[in-house]
Parts: C-alpha cells; sequence; structure tokens
C-alpha cells in the first residue's frame, strides 16, 4: 500500500541551502517505507535570516527531529536546548533529536567516517596513526571524532597552516595530547611513512576538477589504507591512485551514508536498513553522471 503523511506521521526535517542535490531525503525514505513506519522526512530551504523562526515553528509541528546541513551547523546550536558532548567537542551539529518538546544535538559526520572506514576497510582506528589532509568542516568532525575514538596519532596537515595548528591545538585540549601538524614536506614525508590511515578531509579533487590529487602519488605505499571524503564522483582520482599501488581504499560516499544511518537510530531509535540508504545513495549518484 502506498504511504501518504497524515496528522500522525513523524516528520524529520532537513535544514540547510541549497538542498536540491542532498539524496538524504530519498535515504531516509525508502528506509521508512520498507520498515512500514509512519515517518517523513522532507528537505526545507531555510536562509541563516530565517532560521530562527522556521526552526522554531517546526520543532513545535510533530517533528522527530532534524538533519542539518550548509551553511547552518553551527548557528543552530544556539537555538537548541541541550549538546551531546561529541557536537559540543566539534562545534557543530548535523542531527537534532526532539524528545518531550526538547531538542538535542547530534554530530554523526565523524562517526559517519569512522564506520564507514571500519566497515570497508575492516580495521578499527584505536591506537591507529592517522593522516588527515584538511582542516575544513568536514575534516574538523572527523578529526575530533577520531580523538574520542582513541586513534593514537592524527596528524594535521592544511593548506593554510594556521588552521591546522588551532585544530591541533582545540584536539590536544579538548579530548588527549594526540595531535601534530604538519608543516614541512620533510616531516609530512615521515608521516607517510609512519601513518596507517591516510584521509582526504580536503575538496582537492572533487567535480569538476577530477585530475587533481592531493598528495605527490610517490609517497603512496602499500601498506597505506586510504580514504576520500569526497564523493563526486564516487571514485576520485587519489583513490584510483592507491588501488592500483595496492592499498584498501575507502570511498566518500560511505561517511554519508553512514551518517546518515547514525541519524536514522538516532531519531527512531529504529536500526536503518543500511544496505538499502547505501543502494538509493549509489542510483542517485550514478544517475547523475
Ligand atoms: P570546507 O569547510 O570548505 O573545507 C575545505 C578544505 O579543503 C579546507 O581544509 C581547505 O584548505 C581545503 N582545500 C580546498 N581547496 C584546496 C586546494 N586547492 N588546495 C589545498 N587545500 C584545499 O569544506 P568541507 O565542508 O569540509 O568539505 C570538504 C569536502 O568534503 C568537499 O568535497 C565535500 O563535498 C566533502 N564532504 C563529504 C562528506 C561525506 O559525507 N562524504 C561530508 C561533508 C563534506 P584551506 O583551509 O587552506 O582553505
Amino acid at each position: 500500500m502506498t504511504h501518504y503523511p497524515t496528522v500522525t506521521t513523524k516528520l524529520v526535517i532537513l535544514l540547510g541551502k541549497p538542498l536540491g542535490h542532498s539524496i538524504s531525503p530519498a535515504m531516509h525514505n525508502r528506509v521508512f517505507e520498507k520498515l512500514g513506519m509512519d515517518y517523513c522526512y522532507m528537505p526545507v530551504e531555510v536562509t541563516e535570516k530565517n532560521l530562527k523562526k522556521v526552526f522554531s515553528g517546526l520543532s513545535a509541528m510533530n517533528v522527530a527531529g532534524f538533519n542539518v546541513t550548509i551553511p547552518h551547523k553551527i548557528n543552530i546550536i544556539e537555538y537548541l536546548d541541550e549538546l551531546d558532548p561529541l557536537a559540543a567537542t566539534i562545534g557543530a551539529v548535523n542531527t537534532i533529536c526532539v524528545k518531550s518538546g526538547k531538542t538535542t544535538g547530534y554530530n554523526t559526520d565523524g562517526e559517519g567516517f569512522i564506520r564507514s572506514l571500519e566497515n570497508e576497510a575492516q580495521i578499527s582506528v584505536k591506537g591507529k596513526r592517522v593522516l588527515l589532509l584538511g582542516c575544513g568542516g568536514a575534516a574538523r568532525a572527523i578529526a575530533m571524532t577520531l580523538a574520542f575514538r582513541d586513534a593514537e596519532k592524527i596528524y594535521l596537515y592544511n593548506r593554510t597552516l594556521a588552521k591546522a595548528e588551532g585544530l591541533s591545538e582545540e584536539i590536544n585540549c579538548k579530548t588527549r595530547p594526540c595531535s601534530a601538524v604538519i608543516a614541512s614536506p620533510e616531516s609530512f614525508r615521515k608521516a607517510m611513512e609512519t601513518c596507517d590511515i591516510l584521509i582526504n578531509g580536503t575538496s582537492i579533487g572533487m567535480h569538476p576538477h577530477e585530475d587533481l590529487l592531493p598528495i605527490d602519488e610517490s609517497l603512496i605505499s602499500q601498506n597505506l589504507i586510504v580514504a576520500d571524503i569526497v564523493y563526486n564522483p564516487l571514485m576520485t582520482k587519489l583513490l584510483r591512485t592507491a588501488r592500483d599501488r595496492g592499498c584498501s581504499i575507502v570511498p566518500g560516499l560511505g561517511m554519508l551514508i553512514y551518517q546518515g544511518a547514525a541519524a536514522f537510530k538516532l531519531f527512531t531509535g529504529v536500526e536503518p536498513l543500511v544496505e538499502e540508504m547505501s543502494e538509493v545513495a549509489h542510483a542517485l549518484m550514478t544517475s547523475r553522471h
């Protein structure tokens, strides 16, 4: 039977702008439908100026939660009743649960990345040495979550050095002293020799600049696990190069799928069908090219 929303339907709202290309509504609604759950996931584009009143109005409706994306992940925090400790440490929220009228913010971006890494490369990040390229919003969530999940060492490299220094200091103060900045080609080469996992957390290699590599390919050795958070294209030049050199690779779409899966569990208390989410995500991304 076709499902349509009624007055009892629980809503999950995606807030951001622009949202035209988001695959989250399709991923979540597919699982609601497959599990016969009376929920509906709806994208709502909202400007920064209107965020407060839109969020306040929607929170008063039959809403189970929100996903939040660019440009509101930081600004939304001031309107929340509570903040989960990891989200507070990251300083950004991508998931909000509404329970008994109270709003609590979470961040599942880093967790999504780590679940993807652990499932696809079959490793635990605990005790691992990681080299993370980039210090933007996504890399920041990943770095903090790696620290929370007991990675042994987190090396940060960023085009703008001051941002890497700031993030590294924050990690060391807010979690534990596990982070260091890479500031020279020599220390970069050494970190590449000793680390277990390389993560591209920059936008280098993203469509339409698909021919770009974030590092010199001669530094990629066979025993490295190479992850890319860029998911457009699905297989970046970095991942293709690493695969050709014999590395295990972890494509970026997994992070998007697993951050959604973690949010789904928070909204509903139900384990999502990750396979279904993955099928929808891959079908949508493939159809765009
Ligand atoms: P962001 O906040 O704008 O950060 C961009 C990062 O990339 C910064 O560290 C920036 O360095 C670096 N960068 C950009 N262009 C560069 C260049 N030409 N050379 C060297 N460094 C460069 O962006 P974001 O939100 O973190 O997103 C980054 C990428 O991750 C995007 O491709 C996005 O689509 C992807 N993403 C994926 C997921 C997922 O679920 N897989 C989730 C979120 C984002 P500076 O600090 O020096 O500017």
